[in-house]
């Protein structure tokens, strides 16, 4: 299958979608504008809680504000749908950047908690404030008209709900394939993995749960102007459950799933409420709900993973073309050979009562290799996290290229110039190698929101592209740049976060434990190409528990014992030290 093969197929599911009104019953066009309404919400959680991983149980509020506001400004004030759109548009957004700016920094389930607790609090609202109709309502809404041709009929109405379903899938596959959307897609590897590519996390998940909302609000307002009446029950928690429930059986992370969900949970939700009554008589409202919940946890037993992405392993994979030469990305002043670069002075890390770091000072010149080796549990890797800002130095200083980044955040430190890996393989397994790698050129290109949705990146698309199938066959893995980064082997797992790293054109590549796990052939190659990035003049800090790994390879070695610095010299010198002798001797290794 190629890109063409998916375009002809979207035309031609958009003839279909077009020439629908003209063949169904009207009934029939009712139920899809439904659909295509809560689509649009479903799209908007698809992007937020499969992507971003954030789960929102308040997407409905936020429906509820946008239509809302539109009723408020069209039916009570008499103004246009049009300025009801802006209103509504503009203050969901505000609430849910306010909403966003407020708890977005909570972890996982309080994250979700938080969801909740404003979605009952704004569903809430629409019943109680006096002037928005209480539990009666707004009615006689206007519909929406373009000059004098109004969108009364359900017919009309179709082609505006629809076109804007349309359009919202193609911007949001666009920026899915963009460097925000690369971004959000890493958000579920962690913050840590996020920032350590230069990316704020937080900025990254504003954006996203921004996003959602617009999409909730544009559904909000189509809502209010097709149905022509709100009152507060659409828009309370149950619905946001419910629209919850359309991108998980879809296929959460999926944007067209996000349309399958909301027509299955619909259609499914109609046909409930026609054959229920047959069974039962009288309770059918309460069996309904009873119903429903069975096939969900039918759902989440047999399909968890979502319609569309099950059918997607069915289909041929899109072939792609390798990347092409393209304009090279702009690279950073290098600093001059020799030049002190980094300067690690007096550090000191404790974890409650454990001194996991005591009183370290080091010094790493441009252009040569330090190890930092130590036994187990010497406080290496915490030694690393806080020269990249993963963690912070309880004391002492750590100066990087002439400036203090002792209190930086983690980004701005990346951004700075140092890339790393991690001690554990940090990849996001479901992207392709070559996207994985691309993460790493995040700070070095620069398109917007605007453009990526819109494609007008494309330039820089195929420079990072191919920045990144350099860097994969610098470190030996360009022959398969699609394949899925989550199948390779852990030695090249750590190389690929190697050719992620480099791609970030970075002024320090600092490695934790890069050999841990390694089989000898593995380690052998992996030496390789650290001599061969030494050749090409970078500079590395290599973290390394492994001695005989460091000796053959790198200039000098700083060793780490219980936290302090035991010693510090050529590796010849520290072979025949016996304090490092005994450490290693003495302790696990
Ligand atoms: P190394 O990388 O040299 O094996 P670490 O830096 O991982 O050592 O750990 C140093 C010490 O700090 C160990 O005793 C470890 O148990 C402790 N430690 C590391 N991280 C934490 C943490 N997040 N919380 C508490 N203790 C920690
Ligand atoms: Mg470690």
């Amino acid at each position: 299958m190629t890109r063409l093969h998916v375009q002809l197929a979207a035309m031609v599911a958009m003839l279909c979608l077009a020439a629908a009104p003209f063949l169904l019953p009207p009934f029939t066009i009712t139920l899809m504008n439904y659909i295509g309404v809560y689509s649009l919400v479903a799209i908007g959680l698809a992007l937020l809680t499969g992507v971003g991983g954030i789960v929102s149980f308040g997407q409905a509020a936020f429906v509820g504000i946008a239509a809302y506001a539109t009723a408020w400004v069209s039916a009570l004030n008499g103004h246009s749908p049009w300025v009801g759109l802006l209103l509504a548009l503009t203050l969901t957004c505000s609430i849910a950047t306010l909403l966003g700016l407020a708890t977005l920094r909570l972890q996982g389930h309080f994250l979700s908690l938080s969801t909740v607790a404003w979605g009952l609090a704004i569903g809430f609202l629409f019943g109680n404030v006096e002037g928005l109709g209480r539990f009666n309502g707004i009615a006689s809404i206007p519909p929406i008209s373009f000059g004098s041709y109004a969108l009364v009929s359900s017919a009309q109405v179709y082609f505006l709900i629809w076109g804007i379903v349309a359009a919202v899938l193609w911007i949001g596959y666009n920026l899915l394939d963009s460097r925000l959307g690369r971004a959000m897609r890493a958000l579920r590897g962690g913050n840590t993995l996020v920032e350590s590519l230069g990316i704020s996390a937080f900025r990254i998940k504003l954006l996203i749960f921004v996003i959602a909302a617009f999409l909730a609000a544009l559904s909000g307002w189509l809502y209010a102007h097709m149905s022509r009446f709100i009152s507060p029950g659409p828009f309370d928690a149950g619905m946001g459950i419910e629209y919850l429930m359309m991108s998980m059986v879809g296929g959460a992370g999926s944007l067209l799933g996000g349309v399958v969900g909301a027509a299955i949970v619909t259609l499914l939700k109609n046909s409930v409420q026609d054959y229920l009554p047959l069974i039962a008589k009288g309770a059918s409202g309460q069996l309904e709900i009873v119903a429903f919940s069975a096939l969900f946890i039918l759902f989440l037993q047999w399909a968890r993973q979502g319609i569309v992405p099950f059918v997607g392993r069915y289909l041929p994979k899109l072939r792609r073309d390798r990347p092409q030469p393209a304009p090279a990305l702009p690279r950073r002043a290098q600093p001059a050979p020799g030049e002190l670069l980094l300067k690690v002075d007096g550090a000191e890390r404790r974890f409650g009562g454990l001194v996991a770091v005591n009183n370290v000072s080091f010094d790493v010149r441009s252009g040569e290799i330090l190890a930092v080796i130590g036994p187990n549990g010497a406080g290496k890797s915490t030694m690393f996290n806080c020269l990249t800002g993963a963690l912070r130095v309880n004391k002492g200083d750590i100066v990087f290229a002439g400036r203090s980044i002792t209190r930086e955040a983690q980004s701005r430190i990346a951004k700075a110039g140092i890339a790393r890996t991690f001690q554990h393989v940090k990849l996001r397994p479901r992207m392709s190698l070559l996207e994985n790698v691309m993460l790493g050129t995040y700070a070095r290109t620069r398109t917007g929101l605007l453009a990526s949705a819109l494609r007008l990146n494309r330039r820089e698309e195929a420079s990072a592209q191919f920045e990144a199938l350099r860097q994969l066959e610098r470190v030996g893995l360009g022959d398969k740049p699609f394949d899925i980064a989550g199948n390779l082997p852990l030695g090249n797992q750590r190389i690929l976060e190697i050719a992620r790293a480099l791609a970030a054109d970075p002024a320090l590549l600092v490695l934790d434990e890069p050999a841990a796990g390694l089989r000898r052939q593995e380690k052998l190659r992996l030496a390789e190409l650290l001599r061969s990035l030494r050749n090409d003049h970078l500079t590395i800090l290599i973290v390394e528990h492994d001695m005989e790994f460091v000796m053959s390879l790198v200039d000098r070695i700083v060793v780490l014992d219980f936290g302090s610095k035991l010693c510090e010299g050529d590796p010849a010198a520290i072979r025949n030290d016996e304090r490092v002798q005994e450490a290693y001797l003495g302790g696990v290794a």
